[in-house]
């Protein structure tokens, strides 16, 4: 924890991040591009908008949104290319039911998330990046509905990735609410496997640690955590511990750091300096090439002090910046690793 407020490790020799930490005050401006060109785009990779919209049941098509963490004109201005759109489906309808309001929720989506390309494969993706024009892509929170969902329709509507739990337990197996948790359900297992043969990685947000062992287990494709913030800074079953983390990068996934304060702090308060305490964790203790941003905007209620909706993620940068990071490494924070993870994903199905 001694590292925790030095540069990263890139520069272990204390002078050199002096130096480099200065010239990063000095020049705070001219170390990242303006949001919005080819080489500065960034990628959230989970927000809530979504069910936040169905919930409301107003209606509102997306691309007509004026207020709220994430929105049209927000995500142009801040130079998103690309934001991760959560289908959370919650633990009261797992069951028979589950499948149902999956897809009421994909009717819906079709309807009204409106504005955004919807990006399906790797060249929707990088046109979003090139063009400039933001898209979205699809990730299921919490598969007990894809049990007996129609899996034609799950690829047609290009999710390749899911998460296997919300907080609860699911037919799948237990999430990081369910006190004494355990592993994956025979049924969970066999889901695992259909879905991994039919492309799909997996989402490690949510999911309890006898879940993810067993998940980890049984499948060796790509894993990424979509939301999160890791133990070590705080100590709940709902963030990554450091054998998780290390398991992830070596899956070559992406770890998402959440904005949610219940994730970033046990006080349940937090600032965009939390954010970065997170991030600079998995720097200092491992690398840079698998950390990414996942906001969970409009999927929690306590805002972050700092950065209380996606254009803050300009003012994350330029704090990594003033920290010494170099320039190559937020770029690969604020979208370049997940750009790697979803192209190669997209490119695989
Ligand atoms: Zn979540």
């Amino acid at each position: 924890m001694l590292l925790l407020h030095l540069p990263i490790s890139l520069y272990p020799c204390p002078s050199v991040s002096k130096n480099f930490l200065g010239y990063a005050r000095m020049n705070s401006s001219p170390q990242i591009e303006p949001a919005g060109t080819e080489a500065d785009f960034r990628i959230d990779g989970h927000v809530d908008v979504l069910y936040q919209m169905f919930e409301s049941k107003s209606n509102v098509p997306f691309e007509e949104l004026s207020d709220g963490a994430v929105t049209l004109e927000k995500m142009k201005s801040a130079g998103v290319a690309a934001a991760v759109f959560a289908f959370y489906c919650p633990d009261f309808h797992n069951g028979a039911g589950s499948a149902g309001f999956l897809s009421k929720l994909l009717d819906y989506a079709e309807q009204y998330l409106t504005g955004l390309v919807h990006i399906k494969s790797a060249k929707d993706l990088n046109n979003c990046i090139s063009q400039k024009e933001p898209g979205m892509i699809w990730l299921i929170e919490n598969a007990d509905c894809l049990l007996e969902f129609d899996r034609g329709r799950l690829a047609q509507a290009g999710i390749r990735v899911a998460g296997l739990t919300h907080m609860g337990k699911n037919r799948i197996g237990d999430g990081n609410n369910v006190p004494f948790p355990e592993g994956l359900t025979s049924e969970g297992k066999a889901l695992v496997k259909e879905l991994a043969k039919e492309g799909l990685a997996f989402d490690a947000a949510h999911l309890a640690d006898p879940g993810f062992r067993d998940l980890t287990r049984i499948y060796e494709g790509p894993l990424i955590s979509s939301h999160t913030g890791v133990r070590a800074l705080s100590n709940i079953p709902r963030n990554l511990t450091r054998s998780q983390v290390a398991i992830i990068i070596e899956r070559k996934g992406v770890i998402g750091i959440a904005a949610d304060p219940k994730m970033l702090a046990t006080s349940g308060e937090a600032s965009i300096d939390d954010v970065f305490r997170h991030i600079d964790w998995i720097a200092q203790s491992f690398d840079v090439d698998s950390i990414g941003i996942g906001t969970d905007f409009c999927g929690f209620f306590t805002p972050n002090a700092g950065f209380e909706d996606i254009t803050r993620l300009s003012s994350l940068a330029r704090i990594m910046s003033e920290n010494g990071y170099p320039e190559p490494a937020i770029k690969k924070i604020m979208g370049g690793n997940w750009r790697v993870f979803y192209e190669k994903l997209f490119r695989q199905g």
